[in-house]
């Protein structure tokens, strides 16, 4: 079975927001899905280490805030690659606003936003999927969505553009470098939450 089959899926990319008590909090997400229509649902999936699932399933709002081509690596370092529990993930950006439901959302590098609120949620081990009704949304522009595959071609430093001599195992996700000779099979990037499959030996 050649698991690399998954990558020919198409995904977008996106910051999916939460808030609990005066605590803002985000992550980078590719699973943002309209599920259904007429209530009008969205699916969204987030992996369990991210504290940003934790804060939605207490509270059940979420903001998803659509990414556009024109989004640089900073942003994925920001949301993807570091935790909120420690740090506000939004000190750095001052074009903030917030929706009706009292949750941020980005206004650059962004064509739209969506607020959710979730009405069931299912687990999948890893992950868990959150169905939310779609209670407000705004476009700012037409710019050209991102992603995945965008992301991973134009966005993402190239490995070759890493001048550290490293040896170990690459994250072939976000280039995470573990230096060490042996990957255990359940080994998790500290940087973007995918597994040991994800990785390359370098
Ligand atoms: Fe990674």
């Amino acid at each position: 079975m050649d698991k690399s089959a998954l990558f020919k899926l198409g995904y977008g990319l996106y910051v999916l927001i939460g808030r609990e008590g005066e605590k803002d909090t985000g992550c980078i997400v590719n699973t943002v899905m309209q599920a259904g229509d007429n209530p009008t649902t969205l699916s969204v999936a987030v992996n369990k280490l991210n504290y940003t699932h934790d804060v939605i399933k207490k509270t059940g709002e979420f903001n998803v805030s659509t990414l556009t081509t024109s989004t640089d690596f900073e942003i994925f370092k920001n949301f993807g690659f570091q935790s909120g529990k420690d740090i506000n993930k939004f000190a750095k950006y001052n074009q903030l606003k917030r929706s009706k439901n009292g949750l941020l959302y980005l206004t650059e590098n962004v064509n739209g936003y969506l607020s959710g609120k979730v009405v069931e949620t299912i687990d999948f081990g890893s992950h868990t999927m959150f169905k939310a009704e779609l209670t407000d949304c705004k476009v700012f522009s037409d710019e050209e969505s991102l992603t995945y595959a965008y992301y991973h071609k134009n966005i993402k430093p190239k490995p070759e553009e890493n001048k550290e001599d490293k040896k170990g195992w690459r994250c072939k996700i976000c280039g995470y470098i573990h230096e060490d000779e042996n990957l255990p099979d359940d080994f998790v990037c500290p940087w973007c939450k995918h597994g040991a499959s994800d990785f390359e030996k370098i």
